[in-house]
C-alpha cells in the first residue's frame, strides 16, 4: 500500500524570529517575533497563533542577537558616489544612481531616510524633487531602503552660515510662502494623489532670513517639517520660530551661533518649558563634528529629542582622495573626515548611522535601546510615523535590523550590522 501523502499546508508567509532580544522602548526584551512577509507587517504573535491556527512557515533562530527596528536617517546627502543634489546627467541617469543608492543604504540598516538636497538653483529641485518623493504604495524589498520624502536643506539660509553651500543660490524670502513655491516647484509641496504626503517632507531654513517665519505655517500645514539650521538666530528668533510651527533642529552646534551665557542661541530652545515646546535635533557624531562631551550635554538637556543624523555625502563607501564637488571646490576625504581642498572646514561627513550609534554608545553611557532609539523611534516620531515605523509593535511595518554586539579592546561596545529585513523580507 502506498504511503500516504499529507498534503502540504498553504503557505501563509509567516516568519518568526526566536531566540533574540528586541528593543522596545528603554529595554531589551527576551521574546519572539512574529510578522508577515505577505502584508510585510508585525503581527500580534499570540493572537495569530491562538485565534488563527496559524504556525509559522519560517522560524529563524537569531542566536541571542539584537532585533531593532530598521533604521531611519533624516539627513543624508547621498552615499555610494551618487549626490542626490546632482541631476546634470539627465533624469534615467539619476533615477538608476537613486535606485544602487536606495539597495546599498538598505545594507547599513537604513531602511527609510530623506534624501537630503543641498541650496540649489530652483530647476534642480523641479527636477530631482518629483524622484525623491515617498514611494506610495509599492512595498518592494528590491527597491532597498525607502525614501519617506526630501529633506531640501536651504537655499533660505543665512549666507554667513552656508557652510559648504554654494552662496550664489541663497535665496531671500521676500513675500513668504509662495517663494518656497517658487523654489521647489508648488507641485512638490501638494500631497499627491498617489502619496499620502508631498515630496518634500522637511524645510531646513534659517527662521531670521527674509519673511521666512511667516512661512512656517503654511509649510506645517501641509505636513511639511521645518527644521531651524544654517542660521544666525538668536534665542528669541529661534524661539518664535518654534512657536510658529518648527519641530526640528539641523545639526545642533553646526552651522548656528554657539552657546553664549548671555544669548543660548539656538542650543537654548532645547531647555524651552514645558518640555513638549523643545524641539526635536540632528546630531552628527561621526568623532569630527561634534566633541563627545557636547553630545553628552545635548542628550542630557533634552533625551526624547535626540536624532542621530549621518549627513553623509556621496563619498561614503568611496575611496580616500580628493573629489570634485558641485559648486566647483573639492573636497578631500581622509577616512571619515572631509574638508574643502586646502582648509580644514568639515565638508559633510563619510559615516554610517550604525557607526554613529557606536560613537553614541561610548560617549554618552546610554544604554543600546537608548541609542538605538535616537534612530527608530525618535524619527519616526518627529516625523509622525509612529505606527508605520521606528517601533516593533504589532501593525508596524516589518522592517528590521539584526545587530551583533561586539565588545572592543578598550571595552566599548560597538555595534554590527548582521542582517536588514524590509517588508518582512530579509535584504541582506
Ligand atoms: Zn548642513
Amino acid at each position: 500500500m502506498p504511503a500516504a501523502i499529507s498534503p502540504e499546508r498553504p503557505k501563509n508567509g509567516i516568519v518568526k524570529f526566536t531566540n533574540c532580544r528586541l528593543v522596545k522602548g528603554n529595554d531589551l526584551m527576551e521574546e519572539d517575533l512574529w510578522f508577515s512577509s505577505v502584508s510585510g507587517k508585525i503581527l500580534q504573535s499570540q493572537e495569530t497563533f491562538y485565534d488563527y491556527q496559524a504556525t509559522p512557515d519560517e522560524i529563524v533562530d537569531l542566536g541571542g542577537r539584537i532585533v531593532s527596528p530598521g533604521f531611519i536617517d533624516v539627513q543624508i546627502n547621498g552615499a555610494f558616489g551618487f549626490d542626490f543634489s546632482v541631476v546634470s546627467e539627465g533624469i534615467s541617469m539619476y533615477t538608476k544612481g537613486l535606485h544602487e543608492v536606495n539597495r546599498g543604504l538598505i545594507r547599513t540598516g537604513v531602511t527609510s531616510y530623506l534624501p537630503t538636497i543641498t541650496s540649489q538653483r530652483p530647476e534642480i529641485y523641479h527636477m530631482a524633487l518629483p524622484l525623491l518623493g515617498p514611494p506610495g504604495n509599492k512595498r518592494n524589498v528590491e527597491d532597498g531602503a525607502e525614501s519617506l520624502g526630501a529633506h531640501c536643506e536651504g537655499p533660505f539660509i543665512s549666507p554667513t552660515k552656508n557652510g559648504i553651500h554654494t552662496l550664489e543660490v541663497l535665496q531671500h524670502v521676500k513675500r513668504g510662502f509662495t517663494d518656497f513655491e517658487d523654489c521647489y516647484g508648488a507641485k512638490n509641496l501638494q500631497r499627491s494623489p498617489n502619496n499620502a504626503r508631498p515630496n518634500v517632507r522637511m524645510v531646513t531654513a534659517a527662521p531670521e532670513i527674509g519673511n521666512v517665519l511667516a512661512a512656517i505655517p503654511e509649510l506645517v500645514r501641509r505636513d511639511i517639517l521645518f527644521s531651524i539650521g544654517h542660521t544666525e538666530a538668536t534665542f528669541e528668533e529661534a524661539s518664535r520660530a518654534v512657536d510658529a510651527g518648527a519641530t526640528m533642529v539641523t545639526h545642533l552646534f553646526n552651522a548656528m551661533k554657539p552657546l553664549h551665557h548671555r544669548n543660548p542661541g539656538v542650543f537654548g530652545i532645547l531647555g524651552k518649558t514645558p518640555r513638549h515646546k523643545r524641539p526635536y535635533f540632528g546630531v552628527i557624531c561621526d568623532g569630527f563634528h561634534l566633541h563627545p562631551t557636547t553630545v553628552k550635554i545635548a542628550w542630557n538637556a533634552h533625551p526624547e529629542g535626540l536624532i542621530l543624523v549621518t549627513d553623509a555625502m556621496k563619498y561614503v563607501g568611496l575611496p580616500d582622495g580628493v573629489y570634485d564637488w558641485t559648486n566647483g571646490e573639492r573636497i578631500t576625504k581622509a577616512g571619515g573626515l572631509l574638508t574643502l581642498e586646502g582648509s580644514d572646514r568639515i565638508a559633510g561627513s563619510s559615516v554610517t548611522l550604525i557607526e554613529c550609534i557606536s560613537n553614541f554608545l561610548m560617549w554618552t553611557g546610554a544604554s543600546i535601546p537608548e541609542a538605538i532609539k535616537a534612530v527608530t523611534s525618535t524619527p519616526a516620531k518627529l516625523l509622525g510615523l509612529v505606527r508605520e515605523k521606528g517601533s516593533l509593535r504589532p501593525g508596524a511595518d516589518a522592517d528590521f535590523v539584526v545587530i551583533r554586539e561586539v565588545v572592543d579592546g578598550d571595552a566599548s561596545t560597538k555595534l554590527l550590522v548582521d542582517e536588514v529585513w524590509k517588508f518582512g523580507v530579509r535584504a541582506c
